[in-house]
């Protein structure tokens, strides 16, 4: 097979010079199938939605942002091992422990916490393998429908604690879920 008759696509066309004649030269013909085809493509079904005004179905496996989990009495589980960051494929994950102090055990679970725990999101790619890794329960990938909201400053794509861990009434409101059933 020569390397002119090779078409992936199989909608490939000799081009030929001959001379138009009148009615070519017009591009009537053209046209009008331009507009054929322009037309057709109105009521196909669309591929696309209007986001964000719709939003697609998610997948049952579908990750959204992190979230830091407490406990039920509020405390933070993390216990700054290093396992979510050692397992990132995409190294977004920095933090810094620290150690408890006693009159803190009511603020985390364990003696060792991380004092900053920032995920990068620029570089995330929501794969969820820090999920896998933490033996703590303490990382998780909601089902929030906002990944990562559109922002002008790199920085301001590397979220910390305050973005990451649990709000403490939700972790509340968990407890008492937990409690009555
Ligand atoms: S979801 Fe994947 S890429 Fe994102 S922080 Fe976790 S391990 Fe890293
Ligand atoms: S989130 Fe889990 S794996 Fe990551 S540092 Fe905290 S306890 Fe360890």
């Amino acid at each position: 097979m020569s390397i002119e008759t090779i078409s992936l696509s199989g909608r490939k066309k000799e081009v030929s010079d001959k001379k138009m004649t009148f009615w070519e030269s017009l591009y009537l013909v053209a046209i009008v199938k331009g507009l054929f085809i322009t037309i057709r493509h109105l009521f196909t079904r669309k591929v696309t939605v209007k986001y964000p005004e719709q939003v697609r179905e998610r997948s049952t496996v579908y990750r959204g942002q992190h979230l830091l989990k407490r406990d039920e009495q509020g405390r933070e589980n993390c216990t700054a091992c290093g396992l979510c960051a050692l397992s990132c494929p995409a190294e977004a994950i920095t933090m810094t422990a620290a150690e408890r102090k006693p009159e803190e055990k009511h603020l985390y679970r364990e003696e060792k916490y991380a004092s900053v725990y920032e995920i990068n999101m620029l570089r995330c790619i929501f794969c969820g393998l820090c999920e896998e890794a933490c033996p703590k329960d303490a990382i998780y990938l909601t089902e929030s429908k906002v990944l990562v909201p559109s922002m002008y400053e790199r920085e301001s794509f590397i979220f910390g604690k305050d973005k990451l861990v649990m709000p403490l009434t939700q972790a509340m409101q968990n407890a008492q879920l937990n409690n009555a059933n």
